[in-house]
């Protein structure tokens, strides 16, 4: 079988088996083996793999007809300008997130906080695209703390960061120009209607505070002023129904110019707002 008929066959499988994007997730999975593939002593080429490529590649399908996530599978994931290496520690990067890397870069930055940073994808985008820049990315998780710094390094911007373990502001000193954050706001009553991937395979505590999905608005807008420089930025991820909520939490905290915009869906994704001067 050639590479064609291999992809239009799993396609078919895997959307039989109810996963949208059947032929895009093959297509991730398929360059995949091939990759790993081409470490084998036998020869290969597009048109006839080689043995290993093949049960690479029948493994991979198998795992993602179990819902495991594409990027668990190949271990990465592309966001922004760079491939993210991904682990079951972190939370998986998302395309929508990459608006509130757009809006960061919008403006001026010398000092960025990442709350909860994750596999690092907000930070390291936001360090890479600006060579002067600095930043810390906090988080809860040891085991995520370690992916940011593998992708930090993998990047290089390792010497511009640092990833120490907080929760919130907690152990977090001194004021920046930007503070960013995707923090888990899925609502606990929410939880069950994920899809599995997310669900099954996401950490628990990425995605949710077993609550109202607000607990972290209210820690994050509580600490904002004291760590932005007068007219600084925060910029936070929202789910789409959150918008009004989170609005409020930061107008309350004393946060002023608070703005919503919206995704390339046309749904409610993040929150601006600016620090007094
Ligand atoms: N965007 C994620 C989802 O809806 C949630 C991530 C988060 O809670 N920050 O699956």
């Amino acid at each position: 079988m050639n590479e064609n008929d291999i992809l239009a066959r799993a396609a078919k499988a895997l959307n039989a088996a109810g996963i949208e994007g059947g032929a895009r997730d093959a297509r991730k999975l398929y360059d995949h083996a091939y990759q790993c593939g081409g470490r084998a002593q036998e020869p290969q080429s597009r048109d006839r793999p080689n043995a290993m490529t093949l049960a690479l590649f029948e493994s991979a399908l198998t795992e993602r007809l179990a819902r495991r996530p594409v990027s668990h599978i190949v271990g990465k994931r592309a966001f922004w300008s760079h491939d993210f290496i991904v682990t079951p520690d972190v939370l998986d990067p998302r395309p929508e997130t990459e608006l509130l890397v757009e809006l960061a870069l919008q403006g001026p930055f010398k000092r960025v906080l990442d709350l909860g940073t994750g596999s690092g994808c907000i930070l390291i985008s936001l360090l890479a695209a600006r060579p002067e820049a600095r930043g810390v990315g906090t988080d809860i998780s040891d085991k995520a703390v370690l992916v940011a710094g593998q992708n930090a390094a993998a990047i290089g911007v390792a010497d511009r960061l640092i990833l120490p373990l907080s929760e919130w502001f907690d152990d977090i000193g001194g004021r920046y120009d930007l503070i960013v954050s995707n923090p888990p706001y899925i609502a606990a009553a929410e939880m069950a209607a994920l899809q599995p991937e997310v669900r099954e395979y996401e950490p628990r505590m990425a995605l949710t505070d077993g609550a109202d999905g607000l607990t972290a608005y209210h820690a994050i807008a509580k600490g904002a002023r004291a760590h932005l420089v007068p007219g600084g930025r925060i910029l936070l991820e929202i789910g789409p129904t959150q918008g009004a909520q989170v609005t409020r939490i930061l107008a309350d905290a004393g946060l002023e110019d608070v703005q919503i915009h919206s995704d390339m869906d046309g749904r409610d994704r993040v929150v601006s707002a600016i620090s007094p001067e």
